[in-house]
């Protein structure tokens, strides 16, 4: 059945899933602020619409694709969420607090529609292949009509349960992920110190209880791994500012929630440091050099100083 939709937000990510729904036969009527981005999903089979809202008022369901939650809950406040005929279902893939997706998902539905936050693992790799996994928080009602559309743009959908799981999901998956590839990177520098090979520690992690996806999938030094960023001067990937962001919101839940999560938000610094300097363009697999490079400032012998 085709379905029309409106998507707002058509950059690295929005774009090539627009893409893929014009091509699974959908009609997608698009926008997005910036000229270039809208050009290049127009030339992928999308129409340009003269605003969100006039995209919005056609649409059977609106997506949004957006940096954060103040500009999803802009856009639903400045006449999107008006805009829409009764009814429509409004999906939100952008990653954003749980907080701003529980008051997008009650503003939406106060506006009588229904509504589906639905943030993506996966990347522009997995979204211009159609391979993303979504994970979606709102009513089974809204998950099932979603489902036709998400199937297009992704491989995999899970429903984690009400208004804002889906981003819940989302924020503690990337806070495993960011302390782990922390852990892992000082686990290689030191054994570098002590004079292990980064090939015997991962022949040995790798086969014993150490063993996580930094390690054995985005190996932050390079050789054991042969795909990993590492071993293309740590190109991205999954950007050091993306992960950056996303450990910024797990760190606002866990101090909202008042949870003692030490390690959280300790990664939540490294990264937001790490992703500000020298990571600004890297993997977040990078870090592993911002940890060798401070380790070594801070065992070199001090000039002036005596053993
Ligand atoms: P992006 O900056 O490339 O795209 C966002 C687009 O939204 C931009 O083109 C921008 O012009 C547009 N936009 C902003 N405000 C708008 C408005 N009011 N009206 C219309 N358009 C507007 O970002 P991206 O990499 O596509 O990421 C989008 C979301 O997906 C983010 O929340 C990000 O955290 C999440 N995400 C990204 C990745 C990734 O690898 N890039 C992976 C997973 C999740």
């Amino acid at each position: 059945m085709t379905t029309t939709v409106a998507f707002i937000g058509l950059g690295h990510m929005g774009g090539p899933m627009a893409a893929n729904l014009v091509a699974a036969g959908h009609r997608v009527l698009g926008h997005d602020l910036v000229e270039s981005a809208l050009a290049k999903a127009v030339a992928n089979g999308v129409e340009a619409a003269g605003s969100a809202a006039e995209a919005a008022a056609v649409a059977d369901v609106v997506i949004t694709m957006l940096p954060a939650g103040r500009h999803v809950l802009s856009l639903y406040g400045q006449g999107l969420l008006a805009a829409a005929r009764p009814g429509t279902l409004f999906v939100d893939c952008s990653t954003i607090d749980v907080a701003d997706s529980r008051a997008a998902h009650a503003a939406a539905e106060e506006a009588g529609h229904r509504s589906l936050d639905a943030p993506v693992s996966g990347g522009v790799v997995g979204a211009e292949a159609g391979t993303l996994t979504f994970m979606a928080g709102g009513e089974e009602a809204a998950f099932a009509r979603a489902e036709p559309l998400l199937s297009v743009m992704g491989r995999k959908a899970v429903h984690c349960g009400g208004a804002g799981a889906g981003q819940a999901a989302k924020i503690c998956n990337n806070m495993i992920l960011g302390v782990s590839m922390i852990a892992v990177s000082e686990a290689f520098v030191l054994a570098e110190s002590l004079g292990l090979s980064d090939q015997a520690l991962y022949d040995v992690a790798s086969a014993a209880s150490g063993q996580c996806w930094a390690l054995t999938v985005n190996c932050p030094v390079p050789g054991p791994v042969p795909t990993s960023p590492a071993n293309r001067d740590y190109r991205p990937g999954f950007a050091a500012p993306l992960m950056a962001k996303d450990l910024g919101l797990a760190a606002n839940a866990l101090r909202s929630g008042g949870i003692d999560a030490q390690l959280g938000l300790k990664a939540a610094e490294l990264y937001e440091r790490f992703a500000e300097g020298a990571g600004a363009e890297q993997d977040f697999s990078g870090i592993v050099r911002a940890i060798r490079a401070a380790s070594s400032k801070s065992t070199a012998p001090q000039e002036g100083t005596t053993a």
